[in-house]
């Protein structure tokens, strides 16, 4: 992403606010790792933060948040606050604005996500961010037990950051992750799928069946967690890498998951056809019966890509629409069947292209 938008900063601060940047983009940069967005907490009010800055879009002002527009760059603007009773385990039922910002990185998650950072770089780190980024480890800010009570998708996230970032999960946070493991039964479908997603499309998604071993996807069906073949081999698409995951889990649905209906169903049904090695013909019929990007992402799920490619790009007739006769010229044939006629050419066409002619399939219509 762009580099950092110290101006913003500037900007509340000449108007009486403190501010600092906040979260990943903190981490990520000590990291030297690329940054996707620029969080900036505030001690402004939203309306504050929308007089100073008037080209905005009030995104989650319940929150605290604005949506800072700036050129072609957006930023994400909140209130210095800190989360109320959790009582469903899920969401704060409530904000409080504070003014401290030591009290705002308080609620965040992990000590490495809990820094902040001002315009000349320099770093407030309270909870021990930076010893634990050195370290590699990812330790809840304040008492773990309590922290996943509060909010269970936490225990995921831990999973998540460890697969992303390489690094090791903090033996106490570990532990309350297994003795609150349970309590993720109650989060939402979609918060859970975000999780699961950045995993598998992480450099370590072997990490998928730790959060299996642990109970954190027990809602979904998915409790066991030996060892299975590794999604890390696989292409880093969505949908292959999921496929990878229904092949692990054949009993997982994306329904459940609530994944979009184009990436889950392809995923799915790639996972039911894998297969370890196909021929050419096989190939073919495959991508004739399920369709172009079934095809693909099963041949990725099966290291095959490159024969299936070819097999796209030659020309060769695979669909009823490539055949060189269609149902009008059947239908002359009397007594037959258009439908089951033209499957039984395509079947025929897809073992011998070089008969796809008109010639050849009316006369093999006539027999
Ligand atoms: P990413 O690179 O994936 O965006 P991130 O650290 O920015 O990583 P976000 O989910 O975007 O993660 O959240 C931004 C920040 O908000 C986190 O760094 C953390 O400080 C805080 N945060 C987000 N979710 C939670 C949560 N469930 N509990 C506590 N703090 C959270
Ligand atoms: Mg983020």
């Amino acid at each position: 992403m762009e580099r950092r938008p110290d101006h913003i900063l500037l900007r509340l601060k000449e108007a009486g606010f403190s501010a600092w940047f906040v979260g990943g983009c903190v981490r990520d940069t000590l990291l030297g790792r690329p940054i996707h967005d620029w969080d900036i907490t505030t001690s402004a009010l939203p309306e504050e933060i929308m007089e100073v800055f008037p080209r905005c879009v009030p995104t989650g002002i319940r929150h605290g948040t604005v949506t800072v527009l700036d050129g072609e760059n957006a930023y994400e603007v909140t209130t210095f606050r800190v989360d109320g009773d959790y009582r469903d385990g899920r969401h704060p039922e409530s904000v409080r604005f504070v003014a401290a910002v030591e009290d705002d990185l308080a609620r965040r998650d992990f000590t490495v996500n809990a820094m902040a950072m001002d315009e000349t770089g320099a770093v407030l780190d309270v909870f021990g961010g930076k010893e634990d980024l050195a370290a590699k480890l990812l330790r809840c800010v304040g008492v773990p037990e309590e922290r996943f009570r509060e909010d269970a998708l936490r225990m995921l996230r831990a999973l998540r950051f460890s697969a992303q970032l390489g690094f090791t999960i903090e033996e106490e946070t570990y532990r309350a992750i297994r003795s609150c493991a349970q309590l993720s039964a109650g989060l939402s479908a979609e918060r859970v799928r975000d999780e699961v997603e950045k995993t598998l499309l992480s450099d370590d998604p072997e990490k998928v069946y730790e959060m299996a071993r642990l109970g954190l996807l027990a809602e979904f069906g998915i409790a066991d967690g030996e060892d299975k073949p590794s999604p890390a081999e696989l292409p880093g698409l969505r949908e292959v890498r999921w496929a990878g995951f229904f092949r692990a889990w054949p009993q997982a649905s994306w329904e459940r998951f609530k994944l979009d209906k184009k990436c889950g169903r392809t995923a799915q049904e790639s996972a039911a056809l894998y297969l370890p090695k196909r021929d050419r013909l096989a190939w073919k019929r495959l991508i004739s019966r399920h369709g172009e990007s079934v095809a693909r992402c099963t041949a990725a799920l099966s290291g095959e890509r490159e024969a299936v490619e070819e097999i796209l790009q030659s020309g060769e007739c695979l669909f009823l629409k490539d055949l060189a006769v269609g149902g009008k010229e059947v239908r002359g044939v009397e007594g037959k069947q258009v439908g089951a006629v033209l499957g039984r050419l395509l079947a025929h066409v897809l073992e011998h292209p070089e008969d796809n002619t008109r010639e050849k399939l009316l006369a093999m219509v006539k027999e």
